[in-house]
């Protein structure tokens, strides 16, 4: 049984009153949570894809409840505080009620919504006992889980309720949909974390005082950009907090974080400052020189491309509900490729694929696949993706593994080329294809198309497939995906072709 915290000092800063979301905010970065409250004008606004996963968690959190019969929303939102915490209360004091969803408590400033609270029993003396779940739409506990729900038990034991476990409820990729209604005991697994939450409290009361002390200041801390900002959350003041770094800031070096910030704490500000003596991987190395690099063996290994030559670009899908009988959640589902196939006389032809019907898209895209690449050739790639979509098929399409494994055999990636044999200042340090392609061949980026990146295409993909979307909307959004695809695979092409015609130049 988790028991109640001892009250915070009487001489503990109390002005700021904070929610579970600011409170996780801080432990990332006391800057962050400064500006959050103080200059929240400063964020990046949100983009589709951040409020389509914001979406997901809203969508899995609902069907979550759905396993704990009976239960009541607290419907009242973060506008309506007072109504929450009566609701709430005259919820618990019911006992006809079993679970509470969205149940909010406040406790030392803190305001947490809980998921789920889900009536265990009574202790001897008559109190009844709760259990506390949060529900994660992620495959796993992740390190940020357990502060959350530390914060929650710190806040729900402080308001008196007596705990009897807290729990993580997250999405079971172990699962295989057999299509119809979803099994949600399969789907969601349950990991108790009591223990951990019932440890962590200590660090809860420790860290409020610490971030109403950073509230109080007049101006934010000066807290250095780095690899915290990214983790475990995108943090929305990146473009605010770098607005003035340098353009070959030391941040931009590609590689580990950790020999990043030993350069950094020596007040190494931009690459170029980084001594002769610095110990750097060749791919380090290239970006400090900042030069052209062509590699000596870049013409070799681009002549054992043969020919002809595909050029194959996937799109896929992962959804946490799945979507189709025997898939699971998570499971990427390829829905649409494109082929540039390059002829040893230089002719050039394109086919294409794209599902737009609510339906396994799997089988009927490996055939059109097959019959598009045919049985000679290599198939250029730009990452170790497409493989792993192939072998996925594969394993998906029993009658046509064989065939797609020999697709595997014929792999070429253009990526660990380029990686290993060239490199161009206006990379910066970034071997991705968005990156690398107007560098090389700066007729050809991505910013002329309505979808510029993979993300993009997904929600797109989503709207059109599985919402209700009218035909025009549906038309324009196919043509959007299928110029995106085809981007990535005209690209492919363009680039051998162009490092061909530097090698050519070279040598
Ligand atoms: S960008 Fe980094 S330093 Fe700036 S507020 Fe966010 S986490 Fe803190």
């Amino acid at each position: 049984m988790l028991m109640v915290p001892e009250r915070p000092p009487d001489n503990a800063p109390k002005t700021f009153r904070l929610s579970k979301s600011k409170y996780l905010s801080g432990l990332q970065c006391q800057k962050r949570i400064y500006l959050e409250i103080h200059e929240p004008e400063l964020a990046a606004e949100r983009d589709e894809a951040m409020q389509a996963l914001l979406d997901r968690g809203t969508e899995l959190g609902e069907l979550a409840r759905q396993r704990f019969l009976g239960g009541v929303l607290v419907e009242a939102d973060y506008r309506h505080r007072t109504e929450a915490l009566q609701r709430t209360q005259d919820l618990l004091r019911d006992p006809t009620v079993p679970a509470i969803f969205e149940g909010a408590f406040e406790f030392d400033q803190v305001l947490v919504r809980v998921d789920i609270l889900e009536r265990a029993g009574v202790t001897d003396d008559g109190t009844a006992t709760w259990r506390l779940i949060e529900v994660k739409s992620s495959t796993k506990v992740k390190a940020v889980h357990l502060n959350d729900l530390s914060v929650q038990a710190y806040v729900l034991t402080g308001a008196g309720i007596v705990l009897s476990g807290a729990y993580i409820l997250h999405i079971n990729t172990q699962y295989i949909y057999k299509g119809g209604e979803y099994d949600l005991l399969q789907l969601f697994a349950l990991q108790d974390l009591t223990a951990v939450a019932i440890a962590r409290r200590a660090d809860v009361q420790a860290r409020l005082p610490e971030m109403r002390t950073t509230l109080a200041l007049p101006s934010p801390p000066e807290i250095e950009p780095d690899g915290h900002c990214h983790t475990p959350y995108e943090c929305p003041f990146w473009d605010h907090c770098t607005k003035d770094k340098p353009v070959r800031w030391i941040y931009y070096l590609p590689g580990g974080d950790r020999a990043i910030q030993q350069l950094a704490r020596k007040g190494i500000q931009t690459i170029d400052e980084i001594p002769a003596g610095v110990k750097l991987s060749p791919a380090q190395h290239r970006v400090k020189n900042n030069v052209e690099w062509i590699g000596p063996g870049l013409k070799a290994v681009l002549q054992t491309a043969r020919y002809p030559v595909h050029h194959l670009d996937f799109e896929t899908f992962m959804v946490g509900l799945p979507k189709f009988p025997m898939t699971r959640p998570y499971e990427p589902i390829p829905m649409q490729w494109s082929n540039h196939i390059q002829t040893m006389d230089g002719e050039v032809d394109h086919h294409e694929y794209l599902c737009m019907d609510l339906k396994d898209p799997r089988e009927e895209l490996a055939l059109a696949l097959l019959q598009s690449v045919g049985q000679e050739g290599s198939i250029c790639v730009y990452s170790p993706y497409e493989r792993s979509i192939l072998e996925r098929l594969g394993h998906a399409l029993p009658s046509l593994r064989r065939e797609l494994q020999g697709l595997i055999t014929r792999l070429w990636d253009l990526f660990s080329v380029i990686r290993d044999h060239y490199y161009h200042p206006d990379f910066q340090g970034s071997f991705s294809i968005k990156s690398v392609l107007p560098a090389v061949v700066p007729s050809l980026g991505y910013q002329d198309l309505d979808i510029q990146e993979g993300e993009m295409a997904v929600l797109h993909y989503c709207q059109m497939v599985f919402m209700e979307t009218d035909w025009v909307e549906k038309v324009r959004i196919r043509e959007a995906l299928l110029r995106y695809c085809e981007r990535d695979t005209l690209g492919m092409l363009e680039l051998r072709k162009a490092l061909g015609e530097k090698t050519a130049r070279r040598y």
